[in-house]
C-alpha cells in the first residue's frame, strides 16, 4: 500500500538539511508521496526507511507494454494530472480498428496502410501505433486467420477484441509471440480471460458494463490472479461519460493511490461518435483527458495528423523548449557543391527554415547544433538580436560542432551561411574555423527564398576553383 506524505516524512531523518534539494524533508516526503522525486536524494535515509518507501516509490500507474520489437506500445506510467505540474510521460497509444468480417483483401490493405503512415514533422516521424482486431464473426479460425493475416502484413503491436475465450484463445495461439493485448475481460469470462493472459504472458485489458466499482472489482480479481499488465476499459464512451470516468480514475490512480485503477485507459471514440468527424473530435478528447491506448474505427491521413499533432503538443515537456535532434539535415539531395546553413535545435526555428529551403527546390545541409536551454540562439528569428545581445553565442561549441559533425567530408567548399542576426559573431566564428568563410545570410527564414537560389548559383558557378565571390554580393538581397 502506497504511503502518504505524512507517513513518509515520518521516516524522513527531519533534519531539513537542504541536500535533497527541498527546503524541508517535509516538502521532499510530498514529492515523494506524488512520485515526483526518489529516495536516493537523500543520502541520510535509513536502511529500515528505504525497505518502507518502496512502497511510496512505486509508480502509482503501471507502465505497460503491449508488442514486441522496435514499435512496442509502452503506455501508462503517468504521474501527475496536469501536465503543468511535471510532464505526461508515455504518449497514448493510436491504434485502428479491423474487423475479421472484412473482405481478405480490404484487412492487408488497410493493416499496411496504417503501418506504413508516416510523416516527418519538425525532425519527428508521426507514426501510428497499432491495430486491433475484432472478433466481429463470433467463430475462433476467422479471428485466428484474420490475427495471422494482418501479422504478415506489419510488425505494428496487435489488440486482439473477443470477448469469447475460444475465439481469444484461436488468435493467441497464432500471434502470441508478438505479445498482443488481450481485450477483454467482462464479469461473465474473467476467469478465462486471466488464464490465457498469464498462459501467454499477454496484457489484459479489463471492461465494465456496470460502472467504476465493478471495474475497480474486475481489475483487482486480475491483479490477484497474477496478471501483471492491465489495461482499463471504463465501458463509457460518450464525450460527457468518457470525460468523467477517465478523469476519475486517473484522479483515483494518481491522488488516491487506488491501485485498482493504477492501469493505463482503452478508448473507442468511434463508438460514441455518430460520424468520422465525431470520432476524430473525442479522439482528440480522449489524447487530452486521460486514454491511453486510443482504438479508431477509421483511418485517414488527415485525421491521422491532426491526432498525432495534438498528441505531441500535449506530451512535450511544457519546461523544455521543442527541439529536434542535433545533426546534419539534409533537405532534397545535396551534393558537395550544396549549400550549407547552420542553426540551433530550437523546433520552430527548424520548423520555418526547413520549410522556406524547401520552398525554394535548391538542394541544402542544414546543420542543426543542439544548444540546449540556449534554444534560441543563432537561429533565424527575432531570438537571435536578443541572443546576441545577452551573450549567449558560443563561437567555440560552434566551431567544435562544425569540424565534428561530418559535413567537412560532404562538400568541396568551406561556405557556412549563418542567420543574418548572428551577423556580429562572424569574425568570432572565423577565427574558431580558419578553414571556413562565414557567410552571414539573411535576417528572417521568409528571405532565405531570395538568397538561396543566388548563392546556390554562385556556389555551382565558382565550384571549379571556389572562389565565391564577396560575401557582400551573396548577402547584398539577403540579409534585409
Ligand atoms: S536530504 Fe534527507 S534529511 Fe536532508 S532535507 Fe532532504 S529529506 Fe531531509
Amino acid at each position: 500500500m502506497a504511503l502518504t506524505g505524512i507517513q513518509i516524512y515520518k521516516l524522513l531523518p527531519k533534519t531539513n538539511c537542504k541536500e535533497c534539494g527541498y527546503v524541508t524533508c517535509m516538502a521532499f516526503a510530498m514529492k515523494l508521496a506524488t512520485g515526483q522525486e526518489e529516495l536516493s536524494k537523500c543520502p541520510y535515509a535509513s536502511e529500515e526507511a528505504k525497505k518502507q518507501l518502496q512502497a511510496a516509490s512505486k509508480p502509482p500507474m503501471r507502465l505497460v507494454t503491449v508488442g514486441v520489437g522496435g514499435r512496442q506500445i509502452k503506455v501508462g506510467g503517468e504521474l501527475v494530472m496536469y501536465r503543468h505540474d511535471k510532464k505526461f510521460f508515455n504518449p497514448p497509444a493510436l491504434v485502428v480498428r479491423i474487423k475479421d468480417t472484412a473482405p481478405q483483401e480490404e484487412i492487408g490493405k488497410t493493416a499496411e496502410e496504417v503501418s506504413n503512415y508516416n510523416v516527418e514533422r519538425i525532425g519527428i516521424t508521426f507514426r501510428f501505433d497499432g491495430i486491433a482486431i475484432q472478433n466481429d464473426s463470433g467463430d475462433p479460425s476467422t479471428f485466428a486467420n484474420c490475427a495471422e493475416l494482418v501479422r504478415s502484413k506489419t510488425d505494428m503491436p496487435l489488440i486482439l477484441l473477443a470477448t469469447d475465450p475460444a475465439s481469444m484463445s484461436a488468435a493467441l495461439d497464432k500471434v502470441n509471440e508478438y505479445k498482443p493485448a488481450i481485450y477483454a475481460a467482462t464479469k461473465d469470462n474473467i476467469n478465462d480471460m486471466v488464464e490465457l493472459a498469464k498462459k501467454f504472458v499477454c496484457p489484459l485489458a479489463v471492461r465494465s458494463s456496470q460502472g467504476l466499482a465493478e471495474l475497480a472489482e474486475l481489475s483487482e480479481r486480475a491483479a490477484k490472479a497474477g496478471v501483471g499488465d492491465i489495461i482499463l476499459d471504463t465501458g463509457d464512451r460518450s464525450f460527457h461519460d468518457s470525460l468523467l470516468s477517465f478523469t476519475q480514475v486517473r484522479r483515483l490512480a494518481l491522488m488516491k493511490k487506488f491501485e485498482p485503477f493504477g492501469y493505463p485507459i482503452i478508448s473507442f471514440p468511434g463508438e460514441g461518435a455518430s460520424s468520422i468527424d465525431e470520432e476524430a473530435i473525442l479522439a482528440g478528447q480522449h489524447i487530452v483527458k486521460y486514454s491511453s491506448i486510443i482504438v479508431l474505427d477509421h483511418f485517414s491521413p488527415a485525421i491521422a495528423y491532426s491526432l498525432l499533432t495534438l498528441r505531441l503538443n500535449i506530451y512535450t515537456d511544457p519546461q523544455v523548449p521543442l527541439s529536434v535532434e542535433e545533426r546534419i539535415y539534409e533537405i532534397g539531395k545535396p551534393s558537395e557543391e550544396s549549400p550549407i546553413l547552420f542553426t540551433s535545435n530550437w523546433a520552430l526555428t527548424y520548423l520555418i527554415l526547413s520549410s522556406a529551403i524547401e520552398a525554394t527546390n535548391i538542394p541544402t545541409f542544414l546543420c542543426v547544433k543542439s544548444v540546449g536551454e540556449e534554444a534560441d540562439v543563432l537561429c533565424w528569428c527575432h531570438h537571435c538580436l536578443r541572443s546576441a545581445q545577452l551573450g549567449k553565442l558560443n563561437a567555440d561549441d560552434t566551431g567544435q560542432f562544425i569540424k565534428k559533425c561530418g559535413i567537412e567530408d560532404r562538400v568541396k567548399h568551406r561556405k557556412l551561411v549563418i542567420p543574418g542576426r548572428a551577423a556580429r559573431f562572424k569574425a568570432e566564428l572565423e577565427q574558431a574555423l580558419p578553414d571556413w568563410e562565414i557567410v552571414v545570410g539573411p535576417e528572417e527564414p521568409t528571405r532565405i527564398m531570395g538568397f538561396l537560389p543566388e548563392f546556390a548559383e554562385k556556389l555551382k558557378k565558382l565550384s571549379g576553383n571556389l572562389d565565391f565571390g564577396s560575401e557582400g554580393d551573396l548577402n547584398s538581397k539577403g540579409s534585409g
